[in-house]
């Protein structure tokens, strides 16, 4: 059955906006986008692809302020420490709510790297399209096979919801477990050279991160990028990518490694500022990413999507260092090209399926519009968010109440963490 949406802008992100039009598709793939108005129509708002948000964590969807301020090392053994108070249940009824607050910021799919799996089941019972990473640690191949083995057979691959594997970084993984999950075939995503601490861990064992050693592998001798060369490739997904030199941006981009870009969480844990016109400059597939509410604190993308452009025209001293439009591409057709889903999502066009957000910048600094790329991403909010429809379904609605149940019981689980 076709169905239509319309609004005072359509912006396809492989095309110019179209004023006053609408986006038509039919069995959840898009066949039609062009000027002229459907019987369901939003006056003063914008038409988005659904946001890709190249790296989440679901599961901490409910870690906001935790260990703010602590160094690095600190934080990461704070959040061990809390993590290790939930049960299974609650890091479902968590993960619903990230998948629920993705989709109220008009987000479609989401490259999520999953702790104990309930990413996935949050996802495909909310309608989020999602990668989900199963994360593995350690330096034994074999029993990161076992951890993986475990997680996966508890967790569905669906149409909407892909299973990956995300060794969790160099510093907590072998290059050795890095090549068993580069030989299964699917996705792969990990973290990468997010901290100074992590390039002093890795070539001199000292530094912040060693007051998480135990959970650490032993130094490599070489910084982070480095202790990665034998496996790094197109199919490694590597998210923040902040403290790499030239030589190393240059050897990224020879791999082709996609990078998932997280300005604010990057800022926020003192991490750094990402560079970002460099990696894009060297040909890099860079999308932008939330990260999650545990460093950012929110899954809110139009936020990032601010803070990626604040933080470009910062480091780079440049107010032409990336414009609104260029933002908005990081946030939609450039992640689905680093996640390899750029055939079916992150534009729209007919034949890609449908995945669409409608935001309202009504009543914003942006409305009446001038640049509706300029409206969508300084004027956006999750709540000017009025629908968001995924696979052409509509999986989030403004004023939808079924989700206070949602908002609960992640919280009662929070709560346990706190006591
Ligand atoms: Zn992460």
């Amino acid at each position: 059955m076709r169905q239509a949406v319309s609004a005072g802008w359509v912006i396809p992100v492989d095309g110019p906006p179209i004023a006053d039009a609408f986006v038509a598709w039919e069995d959840g793939r898009i066949v039609e986008v062009g000027p002229g108005r459907a019987e369901r129509h939003y006056d003063d708002a914008l038409i988005l692809p659904g946001l890709v948000n190249a790296h989440s964590h679901l599961e901490y969807a409910v870690y906001a302020g935790f260990g703010d301020g602590l160094a690095f090392g600190g934080w990461l053994t704070d959040h061990i420490a809390r993590k290790r108070r939930l049960e299974g249940d609650d890091m479902v009824a968590i993960a619903r709510l990230g998948a629920a607050e993705s989709l109220a910021s008009g987000i479609t799919t989401t490259a999520d790297y999953s702790f104990s799996g309930a990413a996935a089941t949050a996802a495909n019972d909310l309608g989020l399209r999602a990668i989900v990473y199963l994360e593995v640690f350690g330096g034994d191949a074999a029993e990161a096979e076992r951890r993986f083995d475990g997680l996966r057979s508890q967790v569905d691959e669906t149409e909407l919801v892909r299973i990956g594997i995300s060794p969790h970084a160099p510093y907590t993984c072998s290059v050795d477990v890095y090549r068993y999950c580069l030989s299964l075939g699917i996705p792969v995503g990990t973290h990468l050279a997010e901290s100074d601490g992590e390039n002093e861990w890795l070539e001199h064992g000292t530094g912040p991160l060693a007051a998480a050693r135990d959970v650490l592998v032993p130094p490599s001798g070489r910084r982070a990028v480095g202790t990665l060369t034998d496996v790094l490739g197109p199919e490694l997904l590597c998210a923040h990518c902040v403290t790499v030199e030239e030589h190393e941006i240059a050897e990224l981009a020879a791999a082709d490694v996609p990078v998932a870009h997280c300005p604010r969480s990057n800022a926020l844990l003192g991490c750094g500022v990402a560079p970002l016109t460099a990696l894009r400059a060297a040909g890099i597939r860079v999308g932008l990413g939330t990260d999650s509410p545990a460093s950012t604190p929110s899954f809110d993308a139009f936020d990032e999507l601010r803070a990626a452009l604040a933080a470009a025209r910062a480091r780079e001293r440049r107010s032409d260092a990336l414009d609104a439009a260029g933002a908005l591409r990081l946030a939609t057709l450039d992640a689905a090209r680093a996640l390899g889903l750029e055939a079916d999502i992150g534009s729209l066009s007919p034949g890609k399926r449908a995945d669409l957000t409608v935001v309202s910048v009504a009543g914003s600094a942006y409305d009446p519009v001038e640049d509706p790329s300029v409206a969508a991403v300084y004027g956006g909010t999750p709540s000017g968010v009025l629908e968001t429809i995924v696979d052409g379904k509509t999986r989030y609605h403004q004023g939808e109440t079924a989700w206070q149940e949602v908002r609960s019981t992640a919280s009662a689980a929070r709560r346990r963490m706190l006591a």
